[in-house]
């Protein structure tokens, strides 16, 4: 009788699209998670493959055909953002507009474009719009207030959108990434203490051969960039190289494990490296 009673609901949360169908899209989506979710990979394993969002810890996992993301409704940012970068994904389609995220869940705060106005920071977007410019639908996506964070001008516009070019060049020299990034620590609030101010911003990227089977490739001799960069002005111009870290120290500064679906052997060794090309 219980099954049969959760065999009808999940009809009906198909029928209205709560829980998405099987489709090109859905299984685009789990690309952006091939490498594991950054946190509790166990515990929301079986829950995201059944449902599109989920509430837990005051987090919400959304999967977009673009990227997954973890929104903290307590930050009013992500917490992290993760994606696959191909070169299907590098098109030409303009920027968009800036757009309230109406998915999230009503009797929670919806964070506007306009919470950010006249605060001396930018709209920083974690997936860059220029990650998606194949499709308007795909780009429209990255202008999603719950893609964006307070970001200083010099950061935003200086060193992280030079490491964003920098990612875009090696696709179009051949290679596909894994990309996760996000904000950590405070220096202050936007929006009457709804929106925090990371104190950096920090971002993990695997380098790969463009191929197949991805997960299953990564081994010792993978490239993989880490940096953590203060969210503060003065540092426009300086390299982003000068801010590389391993993923261990991302990851004991966040409280994430990054690839988390990667063997433990294989993990603590590029983990521990730390780019120098
Ligand atoms: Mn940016
Ligand atoms: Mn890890």
């Amino acid at each position: 009788m219980k099954r049969i009673a959760c065999r009808v609901l999940l009809a009906v949360a198909l029928m209205v699209g709560v829980v998405p169908s099987r489709s090109v899209a859905q299984s685009q989506t789990n690309l952006h998670l091939a490498l594991g979710a950054p946190s509790g990979e166990r515990q929301f394993a079986s829950r995201y493959r059944a449902a599109r969002t989920f509430h837990k810890a005051n987090q919400y996992l959304i999967q977009r055909p673009q990227y997954a993301v973890m929104y903290s409704l307590s930050l009013g940012t992500p917490a992290w953002v993760s994606w696959h970068l191909g070169f299907a994904d590098l098109g030409s389609v303009p920027r968009g507009d800036f757009a309230t995220d109406t998915s999230l869940p009503s009797g929670f705060y919806r964070v506007r474009p306009e919470d950010y106005t006249n605060s001396g920071y930018d709209r920083g977007h974690m997936i860059p719009s220029g990650d998606r410019t194949a499709t308007v639908a795909d780009n429209d996506a990255t202008f999603l207030m719950t893609n964006i964070l307070p970001q200083a001008p010099d950061n935003n516009q200086g060193v992280w959108a030079d490491l964003e070019i920098y990612c875009r060049e090696l696709v179009r020299a051949g290679n596909e990434l894994y990309i996760v990034s996000g904000g950590r620590g405070t220096i202050g609030t936007l929006a009457a203490g709804r929106i925090n101010i990371p104190a950096y911003t920090w971002k993990v990227i695997v380098v790969l051969p463009a191929g197949d089977r991805d997960l299953a490739r990564i081994d010792v001799n993978t490239r993989v960039i880490a940096v953590d960069i203060p969210n503060t002005n003065g540092i426009r111009d300086v390299p982003w190289r000068t801010y590389r870290a391993s993923v261990d120290q991302v990851e004991a500064v966040t409280g994430l494990d990054f690839l988390a679906r990667v063997s433990q052997s294989v993990q603590s060794i590029v983990e521990a490296r730390i780019d120098d090309r």
